[in-house]
């Protein structure tokens, strides 16, 4: 890589290596799906007594994968009696070092089966197979060997408290990470000693079914987790039911509102994981390679599907130039293509309503005034891709500001000072995640105690680990995943 001075001042990255890269696809032949999944209740597979099924489709070549049931009201009944049961009769009498074994069991299923895992991530969902096996699946694995660990030592994480299990979790997933999510939901409410019935997102249906296959494996006793796909419909029946305890949701604002309306008045715990429109906050004292690199993992990781994807930018006037430049140089490098490829950086869209909202909101950036910006990739054919995309000269009240895209479209703002970088990051309806890019670390702890965003980075982006809590503020929800704070959603006090 070669640097040279350029006109801001700032010296240009050259990214051209002579390289091209050959296709690198990792291979499919190993993965076993069925043709048609039938409802995960009471231990076995069973055909839905709505009679419905859907066919879930690879949203980079728009090719089915499998059929899979629409569970309807008769079988949520069916399920959530199943954990009901398994609650009363088995899981609650389970010695909590028993459970700590089955969840051991399903780590190291999952750790096994990696491979399967990932590609089939990656072909319903549409993410780079890159990020599916190193992020997605070892992170779900981690997810149940930490929660694993917690399982007997629940007098330890509310000491003199006597934690006790609620009963019967009703869990609600989106489809930007879907094993992940079935992961955050599973792991702590099983460790506290709950029983389950979790519904996967209609158009990513198939690792929840994997899951269900690993956990039938594990030798978990029947019902403790049950696994129910469908569509909105089949989460409004779950969240209704009157024998679930706890109703635990990751998704859309707007469905969090519905789900809210729909529990209040009744004895359920709710928890809500909601949307986000974090600040990514670049200061003039910051590496500003480093920066772009990470303004680039904030908005283009996952092709933006992320809740708390960094999807503004705020950058210090004095650096604006350069950030941006580098930006579009570093945008150009990006592999937008075939999910299976290694080589791959951006996935495809994962559905093709997903798709239109976001060509919607390319719109809306344009008609507000602001100034697009695209990368020259070419786009497949074939499928939903949208290429890396930029917005500048953005301001506070347009919408590409203010509403939550959930695609690779980024809104860029400047900033003079601190004050006005809080002003700006914390004036809109979420409160979710945020970063901040600075050499200096008292500017850090300024700027984290002043924002109100659940989790904000420093100097990198999109951290996870199953020991550090997630959530939100303001309409980006409440109550925290991942833990010792994700436990607490799962036991009385
Ligand atoms: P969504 O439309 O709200 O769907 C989420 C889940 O709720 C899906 O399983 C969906 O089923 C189900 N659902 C739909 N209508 C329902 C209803 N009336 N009652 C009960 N359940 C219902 O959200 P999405 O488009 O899948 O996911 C994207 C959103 O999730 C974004 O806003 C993102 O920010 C948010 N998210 C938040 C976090 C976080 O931790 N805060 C993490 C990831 C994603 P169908 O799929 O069948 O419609
Ligand atoms: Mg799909």
């Amino acid at each position: 890589m070669k640097a040279q001075d350029t006109t801001d001042g700032a010296a240009a990255l050259s990214f051209f290596s002579g390289w091209t890269y050959a296709p690198a696809p990792e291979s499919s032949d190993h993965i076993r799906l069925q043709d048609r999944y039938g409802l995960f209740i009471n231990g076995a597979f069973v055909p839905p007594k709505s009679g419905r099924h859907y066919v879930t489709v690879n949203p980079a070549t728009e090719g089915a994968l499998a059929e899979v049931a629409d569970a309807g009201e008769k079988d949520v009944d069916a399920a959530v009696s199943a954990a009901k049961r398994a609650y009363e009769r088995t899981w609650s009498r389970t010695p909590a070092k028993e459970r700590a074994k089955y969840i051991y069991r399903i780590a190291r299923i999952i750790q096994e089966r990696a491979r399967e895992f990932a590609v089939i991530e990656s072909m319903d969902g549409g993410k780079p197979i890159r990020e599916s096996r190193d992020v997605d699946i070892p992170l779900a694995a981690n997810h149940f060997f930490y929660y694993a660990g917690w399982a007997d030592k629940l007098p330890y994480a509310f000491p003199n408290r006597s934690p006790r299990p609620l009963g019967v979790a009703g869990q609600i997933i989106p489809w930007n990470f879907p094993l992940l999510m079935a992961a955050w939901k599973i792991a702590p409410a099983l460790a506290a000693g709950n029983t389950v019935v979790l519904k996967p997102a209609e158009t990513t249906p198939l690792t929840a079914l994997k899951l269900a296959e690993v956990i039938r494996d594990s030798g978990l006793p029947d019902g403790v987790v049950n696994i129910l796909t469908g569509f909105g419909k089949t989460g409004a029946a779950l969240v209704a039911h009157p024998h679930v305890n706890k109703i635990a949701f990751t998704g859309s604002t707007d469905v969090g509102k519905l789900i809210q309306k729909a529990v209040a008045g009744t004895a359920k715990k709710v928890t809500l994981e909601l949307g986000g429109k974090a600040a990514n906050i670049v200061f003039e004292d910051a590496a500003i390679d480093q920066a772009v690199e990470g303004i680039v993992n904030g908005i283009f990781f996952n092709q933006g599907h992320v809740c708390c994807a960094g999807s503004r930018l705020l950058v210090q006037e004095g650096v604006a130039d350069a950030v941006i430049r580098k930006l579009k140089e570093r945008m150009e490098t990006l592999i937008v293509g075939d999910p299976l490829d290694k080589n791959t950086d951006i996935g495809a869209i994962n559905s093709k309503e997903q798709l239109e909202k976001i060509s919607s909101y390319i719109a809306i950036g344009v008609n507000e005034g602001a100034e697009l910006h695209q990368s020259s990739a070419t786009l497949p054919s074939k499928g939903w891709f949208c290429k890396p995309t930029l917005f500048l000269h953005t301001s506070q009240s347009h919408r590409l500001v203010q509403e939550e895209i959930f695609g690779p479209v980024l809104a860029v703002q400047t900033f003079r000072t601190v004050e006005e970088a809080i002003e700006k990051a914390n004036n809109i309806p979420y409160g979710l995640s945020a970063g901040v890019w600075t050499d200096k670390g008292s500017k850090i702890f300024n700027m984290t105690s002043k924002m109100r965003a659940g989790v904000v980075w420093a100097n990198t982006y999109n951290k996870f680990d199953p020991t550090s809590p997630f959530g939100g503020y303001k309409e980006s929800g409440f109550g925290r995943e991942g833990g010792l704070h994700g436990l607490l959603p799962y036991v009385h006090l």
